[in-house]
């Protein structure tokens, strides 16, 4: 018996070698530009795809590679834009879909996901439960496998910082096929490994408790005056939750697209606040505005 028959009797319908499933998986949000194309010999079309369903699927997979010394690349939702989520020398390509449980632990303020779940389903869940996330990236439909794998920065990271800052242990299958915890200083083996090290399992985030959110915008005619702004606003130590800078041709399409809040064609700083908190934050943002020559919009 080879690879393809020992993948197809173990996973059956969550196995596949079809050229459609191989070709799907070549993809992620990355832009590989030419020279590398033409540079490097990387074949980035996997050879099978795997959807597990539980950790038992992980570990007979990583078995099963080792036993045929093949290669395996694990694949959340493929937004990330590098190209790591795409095989490098063909192999087995697993696509963590399948493997998305959320529990919300309401006492201990954690959601224990499983790898595949999207942040939007586990800020769901936890919104639920009276809690919400601290952090996630902006692109909100991504796994918790992946935001781990890359410990991703994104809303929320002025107040909580990286995605890993708030993990509070990641559960994995190693390289030998073996199932870890890792928590404390041993959650570097895993963060940011961008999967090299195991494939994550479950995860422990930590939450924080709902409170509506609330935005106030800053909008600058030029990019100096924001810049003094940014300043200003540090001097100040806002408590807020998160903070971006939008230049003029983003803040146009927003404008536009989403009927937002803020002014078109300008510098625009968002800031997010969480509610309890908007009678401190409020009136420091004013300051900041009125020191600075920023027109405000609530949101
Ligand atoms: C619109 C948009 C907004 C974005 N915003 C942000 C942002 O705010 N902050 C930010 O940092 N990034 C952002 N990104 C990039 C990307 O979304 C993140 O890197 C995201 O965390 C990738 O998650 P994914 O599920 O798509 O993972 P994938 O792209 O599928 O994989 C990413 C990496 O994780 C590995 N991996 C995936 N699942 C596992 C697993 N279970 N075990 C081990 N390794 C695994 C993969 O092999 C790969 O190396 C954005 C992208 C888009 C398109």
């Amino acid at each position: 018996m080879g690879i393809r028959e020992e993948l197809e009797g173990r996973f059956g319908d969550s196995f596949s070698d079809s050229l459609v499933e191989r070709l799907s998986h070549t993809a992620d949000m990355g832009f590989v530009p030419q020279l590398v194309w033409t540079g490097m010999k990387i074949n980035i079309i996997p050879d099978y795809v795997v959807y597990p369903k539980n950790v038992e699927d992980l570990i007979d997979l990583v078995k099963i590679a080792n036993k045929y010394n093949v290669p395996i690349t694990p694949y959340g939702r493929g937004t990330n834009r590098y190209g790591n989520a795409i095989p490098a020398d063909g192999g087995i390509l697993v696509d963590f879909s399948k493997v998305d449980k959320i529990q919300v632990d309401d006492v201990n303020k954690i959601a224990i996901t499983e790898a595949g779940a999207t942040w939007k389903f586990v800020d769901i869940a936890a919104q639920a439960r009276g809690l919400q996330l601290r952090t996630f990236p902006s692109s909100y439909d991504s796994t918790v496998g992946g935001g781990v794998a890359g410990d991703a920065l994104g809303i929320g990271s002025y107040q909580y910082g990286y995605i890993c800052d708030n993990v509070a242990f990641v559960e994995m299958v190693n390289p030998k096929g073996e199932v870890v915890r890792l928590e404390g200083k041993d959650l570097a083996i895993v963060c940011g490994a961008e999967g090299t090290t195991g494939l994550i399992y479950r995860v422990g985030l930590r939450l924080r408790p709902f409170s509506p959110t609330e935005s106030l915008v800053l909008s600058y005619d030029n990019f100096e005056q924001a810049y003094r702004g940014i300043g200003e606003f540090y001097r100040e130590s806002i408590p807020a939750w998160h903070i971006q800078v939008r230049g003029p041709a983003i803040s146009t399409y927003i404008a536009e697209n989403f009927k937002a809040s803020l002014a078109p064609e300008k510098w625009n700083m968002v800031v997010l606040y969480p509610s309890n908190v908007s009678s401190i934050v409020e009136p420091k943002l004013y300051r900041v505005a009125q020191n600075t020559g920023a027109k405000t919009f609530e949101g």
